[in-house]
């Protein structure tokens, strides 16, 4: 039963029911919100700090103490780790920016078996010295929504120094380099990036790069602009005809997805609880089914969590798609 570890970490949360990655326990290195852009579809709110600078943004002896105590067999679950698909470097802002990834890296995949993946932008990927680092990672999700400059600047509002044609650039050197998985993520905001003219520029910049998969995504989620809007099924299609056979939509995550399942849960007190959902939903906005999923607890249950924790102003709830967001109110 995962929860029962998950709480008290400050640098791990979840597993989370990744809707690219099954389940996957999150590894954030960077304090919320130092990225090298500020996407107008972030779930994770505004940019704070656009920076380039890789450095050691929050203490990687900290975040090893974490992942050995995550990894360590417990009497309440000595199967736990083998839970989660991925072990993935992500959260609220770019993981590249962390000088120490790849120290990390390596030093992870030195204590399991359960595979590597790194959740980023892209846009630092032109150092070689960043990409030589990769290596110990099973699986890259970069992404690409742009590829002219305009709406490149328009959707990712990239810090100054950044280009569109650099970060197609840094992609196919990143092919060249890195020998495992290669997921690209697209992801498509109606009236911003799904014009027929943007779609031919990102299916040939696809061609160019060449990844493994196309992940196909639209702004599900409450972003950090409200009056943005996921793009409509017709975009979709068009741009899944244009991308070929290795693109498809993300994959909706489900109950069946999960490895641990509600009967499974053990009792857990709710401040343990609370602590694990907080953690996942001040990274991004998750639904409260998707939550059950991924801690392993029914839907009842988490929803007088959430109560509570929305009385104390911890989060708030928000409308979008037909489906209703937990967010995070204090980061
Ligand atoms: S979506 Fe990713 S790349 Fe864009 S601002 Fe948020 S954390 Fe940064």
């Amino acid at each position: 039963m995962l929860t029962t570890k998950s709480p008290g970490y400050r640098h791990l949360f979840g597993p989370v029911p990744s809707r690219r990655l099954g389940r996957s326990l999150g590894i954030d290195l960077v304090p919320h919100k130092i990225c090298t852009l500020d996407c107008v579809y972030c779930e994770c709110g505004a940019t704070t700090t656009r920076t380039l600078e890789r450095r050691a943004w929050v203490d990687p002896d900290a975040v090893m103490a974490e992942l050995e105590s995550w990894l360590a067999p417990s009497d309440a679950a000595a199967d736990a780790p083998a839970a989660a698909d991925y072990l993935t470097f992500s959260g609220a802002g770019e993981p590249t920016l962390h000088a120490d990834l790849g120290r990390l890296a390596a030093w992870l995949a030195g204590r399991t078996q359960i595979p590597l993946a790194l959740l980023t932008n892209g846009t630092l990927l032109g150092d070689r010295a960043l990409r030589a680092e990769l290596a110990p990672l099973s699986l890259i999700c970069p992404s690409l929504d742009a590829v002219s400059e305009d709406v490149f600047g328009r959707i990712n509002r990239p810090h100054p120094s950044l280009t569109a044609a650099g970060l197609v650039d840094a992609l196919i050197a990143l092919r060249q380099d890195f020998p495992g998985q290669i997921w690209l993520e697209v992801l498509l905001v109606e009236g911003i990036n799904d014009s027929d003219s943007e779609l031919d520029l990102l299916a040939d910049a696809i061609a160019r790069i060449a990844p493994d998969r196309v992940q196909l995504n639209t702004a599900a989620r409450p972003g950090t602009d409200p009056t943005i809007t996921a793009a409509p099924q017709a975009s979709l299609a068009r741009a899944l005809a244009r991308f070929g056979s290795i693109a498809a939509p993300v994959a909706t995550f489900t109950a069946a997805a999960a490895s641990t399942s509600a009967s499974d849960a053990v009792s857990e007190a709710p401040a343990q609880l609370a602590e694990a959902l907080l953690a996942v939903i001040r990274r991004r906005p998750e639904t409260l089914a998707r939550l059950a999923a991924s801690l392993g607890h029914d839907e009842l249950t988490l929803k007088r969590v959430a109560q509570q924790l929305e009385a104390q102003g911890q989060l708030r709830t928000e409308r979008r798609d037909h489906e209703t967001y937990l967010i995070a109110t204090v980061r």
